[in-house]
């Protein structure tokens, strides 16, 4: 596959019907797509020059929380643009774009990655054709390079476009398994075959892509470094299953957050990280004094790969994750292996399934959550902020250590 066979969209070209790209779950890559909806319930995904046995096909019925369909959502976006070469200057520092990844001469995909630095060469004109010579350094998003920088050049490089033009198709079948999640008792969702189905839809999704592709010449199974057969999907969904019959999730990894937001909610953090990073956290606030300006809180996966993804772009230098009142995250812990640590969690209620806090937010007294990109002067306030709780933090644990140690000697 080729940048221009995926991505670049002509007028007046066949491949101008494939106006949406969807993100994969196997490679977390960006294809050229086409969404049709089939029966009024289900939605197929036809990927550019890839024959039908590629489709994915999602069931309206397939999701299990308002949650888990943002971010599926998020896996979808208008299709991006070549950048053209007269096109350069408008790719600018912090940008997020779209750049192709060359896994061999044949084998290209897409990920996202924030532009770090552009670096500025005269262009160069053949036969009156104007030729980029810029270099852009890039932060890899997601992909197999994701969290560290690449230089790229123009053909390298794709636009993004505004979500606010998501495709018609889309959107009507977002709204339709909306409506039956929300006619859905929560309760009746646990432990129901909605959750494997969501696992079994999103594996089939990129099932097919394990297969030849049909283009000519095109690229065998092993080019996509897929390893999952049949069985193994059905044994996943086995495992899946039997996760939620002893109970819930098994989390293996937990990040903590210090400095949140005292109003916001465990939903609107898992749909923001959702959006940000289309994966599926289940987040937990830890009570706190009503003296405290702030609390605390923890975002769980039982992935290692979605843990490392949540940790970069938590970590990434280039943003700062504020509430809407300005109060910066601030990372404490990242743990591995939390055999005890989640006993203690599992005593926490799930707030996120809470309905008194849903119907709370949909009153809209609750806060929510930004970005603050570098360079600007949010981001400046932010830093300044998350200094400052940095160093109450620091001092705070001067004090738990001088209270210990003065423990240890009053009862000596
Ligand atoms: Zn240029």
């Amino acid at each position: 596959m080729s940048p221009s066979d995926n991505q670049l969209i002509v007028s007046g070209d066949p491949s101008s019907e494939y106006n949406v790209e969807f993100r994969t779950l196997e490679d977390d890559a960006w294809y050229s797509a086409r969404a049709v909806l089939e029966r009024g319930q289900a939605l197929r995904i036809k990927f550019l020059n890839f024959d039908d046995n590629h489709d994915s096909v999602f069931e309206a019925d397939g999701f299990k929380s308002l949650t888990e369909l943002e971010v599926f959502r998020s896996r979808f976006r208008p299709a991006s643009q070549q950048l053209q070469d007269h096109e350069c200057r408008s790719i600018v520092r912090e940008m997020t774009v779209c750049a192709c990844y060359w896994y061999s001469k044949e084998d290209v995909r897409f990920y996202d990655a924030i532009v770090d630095a552009v670096q500025e060469n005269e262009h160069s004109f053949h036969e009156g054709e104007e030729v980029c010579l810029c270099t852009f350094s890039l932060y890899w998003l997601h992909g197999p390079r994701v969290g560290t920088f690449h230089n790229s050049v123009v053909a390298d490089v794709c636009k993004i476009q505004p979500l606010s033009d998501l495709d018609p198709v889309v959107a009507l079948f977002l709204n339709m398994a909306r409506e039956r999640i929300e006619v859905t008792p929560p309760n009746s969702l646990s432990n129901s075959k909605g959750d494997v189905l969501f696992l079994e839809y999103f594996l089939k999704s990129y099932l097919p892509l394990c297969r030849k592709l049909a283009v000519p010449g095109g690229l065998s199974a092993n080019h996509l470094h897929l390893k999952l057969d049949s069985k193994k999907i059905v044994e996943l969904i086995d495992r899946r299953q039997e996760d939620r019959d002893l109970g819930g999730m098994k989390t293996q990894y937990m990040i903590l957050i210090g400095n949140m937001d005292k109003m916001l909610s465990p939903r609107r953090i898992e749909e923001f990280l959702g959006r940000q990073t289309s994966l599926p956290p289940t987040v937990y606030i830890f009570p706190s004094l009503s003296s405290e300006i702030f609390t605390r809180g923890a975002i769980c996966l039982d992935c290692e790969r979605d843990f490392q993804e949540l940790c970069i772009f938590l970590d990434n230098p280039h943003h700062i994750i504020t509430s809407s009142t300005g109060r910066p995250w601030v990372i404490i812990e990242k743990l591995v292996g939390l055999e005890n640590i989640k006993e203690s969690i599992g005593t926490l209620m799930p707030l996120s399934k809470n309905q008194n806090t849903l119907q709370k937010e949909s009153s809209g007294k609750c806060n929510d959550l930004r970005i603050a990109y570098s360079g600007t002067e949010e981001f400046k306030v932010a830093s300044k902020l998350r200094g400052l709780f940095m160093e109450f933090s620091a001092h705070q644990e001067r004090l738990h250590k001088r209270l210990a140690f003065e423990e240890g000697m009053a009862s000596i």
